[in-house]
């Protein structure tokens, strides 16, 4: 099991798509249904003993500092990995305090998601100015200083985003290259961002044809280099393809099998469900982290879908809140649609390149659930 542990509500950034959405949104427009605690301690405040006793009872448990920005409780994160024992910590982070990590913490982190949106010029605009030059100036140092785990660089696209130049321009650059790269559009997570975006034009015009574009590269690379790049929505959805899978849930693991701690110790089925009671699914005071409940998606539009099995469902917050109408929505799954199709597309070259030996099949396989969503 996989479980975000939420050290901290504050972060050290103003992003665009997440501070900046938050001033816009209002509280109340869950439903009726869904009441929300805001009142949660802004920091982890339970004994850190009972994280220990819950994570134990799971041999496979994997631990994600999460926040808010996690490397602000930095002294906490120092705490836990000096006294758990899981099997993997990892880290979602926005990258500008890794250099207050020591390299004996930093170095044995299995995974660091980094938030980064491509070139400087982007990061800087939806991240705040100078975000992107001190972020690389930390990934450059716990290259330096040691770090070998997997470096994940996690986008957030919306409009202003060139999907595939982007990408293409994390893969290789001058500056620093990653060799993992996943994105998640911002859609679908706020009350009333729609009517002021250009959301469905931006779809259209770049994001659908440049995730062809991008799927047409991923599968040259295999061609001509021999490489399977970790691009994670192409990947995961590949991986199931190959391995003819039909049947996915959700592919973030929200609700089933990567759960959310909150600062109280209350267990959620995801980061993003922070304070909905309804959905509390036990505490770590008395949790067992192989027998909590699960979710999953119930409602429409997911539950009549024909790509549901492919899909997974996307989000199980978008699912359950329905921030976006039906109608804004579905020019999301329009995305989902048109990307697994793109996978699809390339799936007889893929399998031919196995045949020529040109990749292997294993070189599709990945830590599912590590936080990566998949679905964007
Ligand atoms: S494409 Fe849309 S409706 Fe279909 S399963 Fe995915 S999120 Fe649900
Ligand atoms: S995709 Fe949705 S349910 Fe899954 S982790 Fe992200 S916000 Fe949560």
């Amino acid at each position: 099991m996989f479980f975000h542990v939420i050290l901290t509500s504050d972060c050290n950034l103003q992003c665009k798509y997440c501070f900046g959405e938050s001033l816009n949104d209002f509280e109340d427009e869950f439903g009726d249904d869904i009441e929300v605690d805001y009142d949660l301690p802004r920091k982890l405040n339970y004994d850190l003993g009972l994280l220990d006793r819950f994570c134990c009872k799971d041999l496979d448990c994997c631990l994600t500092f999460y926040g808010g920005e996690p490397l602000l409780e930095a002294e906490k994160i120092r705490q836990i990995m000096d006294n758990l024992k899981p099997k993997h910590f990892m880290i979602q982070t926005n990258g500008l305090l890794l250099d207050k990590l020591e390299p004996k913490y930093v170095n044995r982190l299995h995974t660091i998601l980094v938030s980064i949106d491509g070139r400087e010029a982007l990061t800087d605009y939806y991240r705040g100015k100078g975000t992107f030059r001190k972020v690389i100036n930390n990934l450059k140092l716990i290259k330096r200083n040691g770090f070998e785990g997997e470096l994940i660089a996690r986008m957030t696209v919306m409009e202003q985003t060139d999907i595939q130049k982007q990408v293409q321009w994390l893969l290789a650059n001058d500056e620093f290259c990653f060799s993992s790269v996943h994105w998640q559009l911002n859609a679908g997570f706020w009350g009333n961002d729609y009517q002021r975006r250009n959301f469905e034009a931006w779809v259209d015009s770049n994001y659908i044809p440049g995730v062809k574009e991008l799927t047409n590269f991923w599968v040259d690379q295999m061609e001509q280099e021999g490489v399977v790049l970790k691009l994670y929505p192409l990947l995961g959805i590949a991986n199931s393809l190959l391995n003819h899978e039909k049947n996915a849930l959700m592919r973030c693991g929200g609700g089933w099998i990567n759960y959310a701690i909150q600062t109280d110790g209350y267990i959620i089925p995801c980061p993003t469900m922070w304070g909905m009671n309804k959905y509390y699914l036990g505490h770590v005071s008395n949790g067992n982290p192989l027998k909590l409940k699960k979710i999953f998606v119930e409602d429409k539009p997911c539950v009549d879908c024909p790509i549901l099995g492919v899909c997974g469902g996307r989000c199980l917050y978008a699912n359950i809140t329905k921030r976006w109408t039906d109608e804004s929505y579905s020019k999301v799954c329009r995305t989902v649609e048109q990307l697994i199709a793109a996978v699809e597309g390339e799936v007889p070259r893929i399998q031919q390149l196995i045949k020529d030996e040109k990749i292997r099949h294993e070189d599709f396989d990945f830590v599912k659930y590590n936080g990566c969503e998949i679905i964007p």
